[in-house]
């Protein structure tokens, strides 16, 4: 039974749902369980604090270099608990943290600018920036603590308020994370809500949000939109990935197999722009599955919390039925594992690091989204096709060239449809650039300035020149 308890709203009672630790498959703590109905008082209470706090930049940036000092002081906490319930090895949490504070300390210092207009006309014409209002942000498991500060940075610099879901997979990190912002925000500025569809569904259709900005799956994305719809919100969706990586024929394979497997398999594959296809030229296609398959074998699989680790669970019980579905499928239609194939026997949500082999034309874990740790390899004749390969999904989040002459790997680069492509490495973003997908992939742009502006709206004066 769940058992009821005050939280979030005073004067509210929630039921809880119980967090599984992927490295058990047990339940190791609960979180509240918050109904829809809750909504309206948090949301409201969004908006009385969003006058307070749009009023004043120098106030606001402070505080939010006072809210990233909160969370640095509370890292080893946050960490562990971060790995509790996703899964990833410890040193990947730290390194999580240390990015969810870099963002809080980026976008604290970042301002929009006003802007005259000079059209020639005799007028004064200024652009200038307003906050939206309450925005909510909806983030999925696979980097929580990260991806919320994707959000709450650039909408709480730009001045709005903000009502943060996580998951129900791993809502316990956000919460402490939310309590140590809280020491240093003032009250209401941002709430984190936890609990089980449709929560989410119902955050996103609430009339009072301005702005709606999701991470997560394709087809949720698009029920997301759908809510946002009702009340005309601004929307930001950041989707789905089929990450391909082009290999060269004058590619080093030694060189880069390193890399190139961890552009794979970090966080277990559970990265929205992880190395999810490779394209080989036939000529090294056995190399390279070799080299990948010898680095799968070697690899310290287990729980993240012990020190050897470097691959965790997968972080559901779902997921992991779908990895090794998806997995499956391809193996009884011809592709062959290099390595793994299969879940690991024991407790927990742990699948072999899989290499596949001869897996057929149209195989949904070359044309979809395996989000695990599966990695097909599949050889190419022409340069041409590999290209026709690589941009032939639905998905357009990044895309990757290896190979020694730079110039002609960045060519092939340029004709990747994606928003961020790679030369020689792969995911890793610059605090400064602007990220967004392409196709199914996403909607609007994060990142950089461009995530502030996407959390502003452009307000323009005009007035006479005097005389
Ligand atoms: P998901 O779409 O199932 O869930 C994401 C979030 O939406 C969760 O908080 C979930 O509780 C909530 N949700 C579920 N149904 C909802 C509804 N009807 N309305 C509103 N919210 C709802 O995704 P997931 O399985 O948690 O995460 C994995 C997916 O996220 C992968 O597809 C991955 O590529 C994607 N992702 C994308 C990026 C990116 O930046 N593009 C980053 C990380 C993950």
């Amino acid at each position: 039974m769940p058992t009821p308890e005050a939280d979030g709203v005073p004067g509210r009672r929630s039921s809880r749902f119980p967090v599984v630790d992927p490295a058990t498959g047990e339940t190791f703590d609960e979180a509240p369980d918050q109904q829809p109905a809750e909504l309206d008082e948090v949301v409201a209470r969004a908006r009385r604090a969003w006058g307070g706090w749009r009023a004043d930049q120098a106030a606001r940036t402070s505080a939010l270099l006072a809210a990233a000092d909160a969370v640095d002081a509370a890292g080893d906490d946050l960490a562990r608990l971060l790995t509790r319930e996703q899964g990833k090895p410890l040193a990947e949490s730290y390194a999580e943290v240390a990015r969810t504070t870099a963002r809080l300390r980026y976008f604290a210092e970042l301002a929009p600018r006003t802007r005259r207009i000079d059209d020639g006309r005799p007028v004064r014409s200024e652009i200038r920036w307003r906050s939206l209002g309450p925005v909510a942000a909806i983030v999925p498991w696979n980097f929580p603590l990260q991806l919320a500060a994707a959000k709450f940075a650039p909408a709480l610099a730009a001045g709005n308020t903000m009502v943060l879901k996580p998951s129900p997979f791993t809502p316990l990190a956000t919460r402490l994370l939310g309590s140590l912002l809280a020491t240093a925000l003032p009250e209401d500025v941002l709430t984190v809500v936890t609990g089980r569809e449709p929560l989410g569904a119902r955050l996103a259709a609430h009339p009072g949000i301005r702005h709606v900005t999701f991470t997560g799956s394709v087809p949720t994305g698009r029920a997301v939109a759908g809510a946002a719809a009702a009340s005309l919100a601004r929307v930001t969706l950041e989707l789905g990935g089929n990450d391909a990586a082009v290999l060269l024929d004058d590619v080093d394979v030694d060189g880069i197999a390193d890399r190139l497997f961890w552009a794979a398999f970090r966080n277990c594959g559970q990265v929205c722009m992880a190395v999810k296809r490779v394209y080989v030229p036939a000529r090294l296609h056995a190399e390279v599955v070799e080299a990948l398959a010898r680095r799968a074998k070697a690899v310290t699989v287990g729980p993240g919390l012990d020190p050897g680790t470097r691959l965790g669970p997968v972080n559901n019980a779902p997921q992991l039925a779908r990895v090794e579905q998806i997995t499956e499928q391809a193996l009884a239609h011809g592709a062959r594992a290099a390595s793994g194939g299969h879940r690991l026997d024991g407790p927990g949500y742990f699948f072999a690091p899989t290499i596949l082999t001869d897996v057929p034309p149209g195989s949904p874990v070359v044309t979809g989204e395996q989000f695990g740790p599966v990695l097909p390899v599949v050889p190419y004749g022409t340069l041409d096709e590999a290209v026709d390969a690589a941009n032939g999904t639905g998905f357009g989040l990044g895309g990757s060239v290896w190979g020694t002459d730079l110039d002609r790997a960045e060519a092939v680069a340029d004709r990747l449809e994606c928003g961020t492509a790679w030369i020689n490495h792969h995911a890793e973003l610059s605090l400064h650039q602007p990220f967004a997908g392409v196709k199914d992939s996403g909607v609007g742009v994060a990142g950089g300035p461009w995530g502030l502006y996407g959390n502003l709206r452009p307000f323009v004066v005009h007035r006479p020149e005097e005389g």
